[in-house]
């Protein structure tokens, strides 16, 4: 927490600068290290929408303040973008501040953080990410084993600076404007369903600074984060890349699905191999969805025990 804190009051000071330009400093580049690294750290990594919060978030502020309605207004999206062939993330984006100039509405920054504070999450959640640290530190002792959550999504990396849960993140990967390029907000990144997987192999790398090539190669033993430490929780199809990347990589999965919703998707997504677990966004204690990451916490702490336990011979 003090060390997003720190990196919070950075990015003030540089005006707009991304969170993710900023290096994780228990991580650095491998030139910089000297030895294998310990594999220690257990990476949490969350889709946001339909996974931490019921709807899309900017269903909750973005799209009332215009008057207008979501279901239309995806719509809308998704007949551009066929029509014109063009991405359906940069056409959302781009259509957002669009109908906003229409309706003579000036959405800047500071709009979309203060946005950010009326996006509902799933009950539990804003508990979750202490109560993970938590329970990896009463089942891991002084091991030195410890959890990191990450967020990876689509949605709009102000929205998501103005929520509760901010601060809990190691990192935020999301997509997000430039707003003093052009006249419109022009998207200075995209976060698409194939490109989470980058950000994926950026924390397995260590490589969370964009200015970084992520293309090199770096041998397992070097990676601070092994594929097999991580956990990934997703609503959907639009997590298939992400789910399939870490399950073929010795990762885990779970997917989830609203409480009140049917589970349907989950079911499919567990019978194509995509997940280990399902169950509903419930994340208050005892729920099935904590027990059921609990579990795998357990095996995750048992196979670094195992790994410590070889080196030492
Ligand atoms: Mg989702």
């Amino acid at each position: 927490m003090v060390e997003r804190a720190n990196r919070k009051a950075e990015r003030g000071a540089t005006q707009g600068g991304s969170e993710i330009m900023r290096r994780d400093s228990a991580h650095p580049p491998p030139s910089r290290r000297a030895t294998a690294a310990p594999k220690k750290t257990i990476a949490l990594v969350y889709d946001f929408d339909g996974t931490l919060s019921p709807k899309p978030m900017q269903e909750y502020a973005f799209l009332p303040k215009l008057g207008i309605e979501p279901k239309e207004f995806w719509a809308e999206c998704a007949r551009i973008s066929k029509a014109e062939r063009a991405d359906v993330l940069i056409t959302y984006m781009h259509l957002l501040y669009k109908k906003a100039k229409e309706k003579g509405v000036r959405v800047d920054r500071a709009d979309l953080v203060a946005q950010g504070k009326k996006v509902e999450l799933y009950p539990g959640v804003a508990q979750w990410f202490d109560a993970m640290h938590a329970y990896v530190k009463k089942r891991a002792g002084d091991s030195g084993i410890v959890v990191k959550h990450y967020l990876i999504s689509s949605g709009l990396t102000e929205i998501i600076e103005g929520t509760k849960i901010y601060p809990h993140f190691a990192n935020v990967f999301a997509s997000e404007y430039w707003f003093d390029a052009y006249d419109l907000p022009f998207p200075k990144r995209v976060i698409s369903d194939t490109g989470k997987t980058q950000f994926l192999f950026r924390i397995n790398k260590g490589l969370e600074d964009l200015s970084e090539s992520i293309n090199a190669h770096m041998p397992e033993a070097l990676r601070p984060i092994p594929f097999s430490n991580f956990i990934y929780f997703g609503d959907g199809d639009t997590d298939v890349p992400s789910m399939a990347l870490l399950k073929k990589n010795g990762g885990h999965a779970i997917a989830v699905h609203g409480p009140d919703e049917s589970e349907a998707k989950c079911v499919e997504l567990f019978k194509a191999g995509r997940c280990d677990f399902y169950a509903a966004a419930d994340y208050r204690k005892a729920s099935d969805l904590w027990k059921r990451t609990c579990l795998l916490l357990d095996r995750i702490i048992a196979d670094v025990r195992v790994r410590e336990e070889a080196r030492g011979l």
